[in-house]
């Protein structure tokens, strides 16, 4: 991972932020303890899936890549959730894009030191749900040509016109948004108050902040 020089700070076990984020042989226990806890490849688990993980290419608003690996992990009863969603959008010749899913910790450390406006980016003090593996950044496409249907903005957009309550005039943009909202709600998610792309899994608070690269979870999986 790029961001591994700089390190948390370590002070008693919290880092310079005041929080202990788990790593893999912690987060190992919890799967033992919770099968749910598990992180589950997205791309696997949900056939047809499409990845376009921004972070792991400079295209996103640090201009930075920060993952040396694209990949989608999340924590079990979200991929569950995602599958059944994916197989209701298909019936509409719908499909799926995601943006990013599971985040380390250190990433969502390097986006807060980069722009530190908690609208747009997590605080470190309490870490995202995307550490918790518990939040996904996606849209819907067609899947006759893989085009992402038209939304009100641009992923990870800084503007007013993201959030999902912003009046839209276009009608198709419109009830893109409704429909991609609607589904995700029904199976357990709640989108973001000021991104119509990120989704929270209901339940977020039950899973641990984690902090273990994409490398280790290919590796030790
Ligand atoms: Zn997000």
């Amino acid at each position: 991972m790029v961001l591994l020089c700089m390190g948390p700070l370590l002070v008693n076990g919290q880092n310079k932020y005041g929080l202990t984020p788990t790593n893999y042989i912690q987060y190992q226990s919890t799967v033992k303890v919770n099968p749910n806890k598990e992180l589950i490849d997205l791309e696997k688990f949900i056939p047809g899936l499409v990845l376009d993980i921004r972070y792991a290419t400079t295209n996103n608003f640090t201009g930075e890549k920060i993952y040396n690996l694209s990949k989608a992990y999340a924590r079990k009863p979200v991929a569950e959730a995602l599958k059944k969603i994916q197989a209701e959008l298909k019936k509409q010749g719908l499909g799926i894009k995601i943006f990013d899913a599971y985040r380390p910790y250190k990433a969502t450390v390097k986006f807060y030191e980069v722009y530190h406006d908690t609208t747009y980016v997590a605080s470190p003090y309490r870490g995202s749900r995307h550490n918790r593996g518990c939040a996904l950044d996606l849209t819907a496409i067609k899947l006759s040509t893989g085009e992402e249907l038209q939304m009100p903005t641009e992923f990870d957009s800084f503007k007013k016109e993201a959030w999902p309550t912003s009046p839209v005039s276009d009608p198709v943009i419109k009830k893109n948004r409704a429909l991609l909202i609607n589904v995700m709600e029904k199976y357990g998610f709640k989108v973001n108050s000021s991104e119509w792309w990120h989704f929270d899994f209901i339940g977020w608070k039950q899973y641990e902040v984690l902090d273990i690269d994409f490398e280790e979870l290919e590796v030790r999986h």
